[in-house]
């Protein structure tokens, strides 16, 4: 069943390897065991990367694929809990770094799945995430390219059941994107946030105050992160998972906590507010 869209309209690791993408940390590419977040969705990424399958009897959506070496493991892990890559429909991206888009290209490949990303972000899947406008861009050799269907800001994909909205949230990256959707277990409904890295990291020279081809940088950031802030928001699940405790949680069974979104929120500010700072002292 091919997904139709209803027209309704990375925090990521502050760890050296986060801000230099070539760097990749080793527990980018370890494998731990998926499992079950909340109802119809789980987890499907690395120790240090998150990647999460929405199912449904008519088809499967997955939200990022994380590393290229990792696409088998993706797939290995969608297997293990018992769902077929083949019954993977679409594959939505936060945004086009290698660590959450690197192994799209395979992954839609193999699924035979259609790509979803934001018109910014889908620039970016299709330069291979080499690309001039990315805040943290080295010239390198870059990721298979990836060709991606353009959803825009409040709209809603399906596949079967699944109802995922996508909502911008620029910052990171100037196509990034975040994820909703609502899960139900045993009666119980939550809403579920697949937030997109909300860090303010630079390749060295880039700078958020005054990019010239970015002139509302800083302020679109501050508007994304008061969105994630304001998103209802039961589940927490961010594109690393370290930046939100998500495996900790899991491990101790605490995964709702309807004020994650917003303590996230609170630390992106603070992020931003030192890159900013920083910034500033630069031109003194
Ligand atoms: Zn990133």
């Amino acid at each position: 069943m091919r997904p139709t869209f209803l027209t309704l309209a990375c925090l990521g690791s502050l760890s050296a390897a986060a801000a230099m993408p070539a760097l990749a940390a080793p527990e980018w590419t370890q494998p731990i065991k998926p499992f079950r977040i909340y109802g119809n969705t789980y987890y499907v990424g690395s120790r240090g990367l998150s990647a999460v399958l929405v199912t449904s009897p008519q088809g499967h959506v997955l939200v990022d694929a994380t590393m290229p070496e990792n696409a088998s493991m993706v797939e290995a892990n969608i297997r293990a809990l018992g769902f077929r890559p083949s019954d993977v429909k679409a594959i939505l991206n936060s945004h086009a770094h290698v660590d959450h888009a690197g192994a799209i290209a395979q992954v839609a490949h193999d699924t035979g799945a259609t790509v979803y990303a934001s018109a910014l972000g889908a620039k970016s899947l299709a330069l291979g995430g080499q690309d001039p406008d990315d805040p943290q861009y080295h010239p390198g050799k870059g990721y298979s390219q990836v060709l991606a269907t353009v959803v825009g800001d409040g709209e809603h994909l399906k596949v079967g059941s699944v109802d995922i909205q996508a909502r911008a949230t620029p910052g990171h990256t100037p196509g990034s994107t975040s994820w909703t959707w609502r899960s139900c277990q045993d009666g119980k409904c939550v809403d579920i946030v697949y937030a997109d890295s909300l860090t303010a990291i630079t390749n060295g020279t880039y700078r958020y105050t005054d990019a010239p081809a970015h002139p509302h940088r800083v302020e679109d950031f501050r508007k994304s992160i008061a969105t994630v802030a304001g998103l209802p928001c039961d589940i927490l699940v961010t594109t690393h998972p370290d930046a939100s405790d998500v495996l900790e949680r899991a491990a101790s069974g605490k995964l709702e906590d309807p004020g994650a979104c917003k303590a996230l929120a609170a630390r992106a500010v603070k992020g931003l507010d030192e890159e900013l700072a920083k910034e500033a002292a630069a031109t003194r």
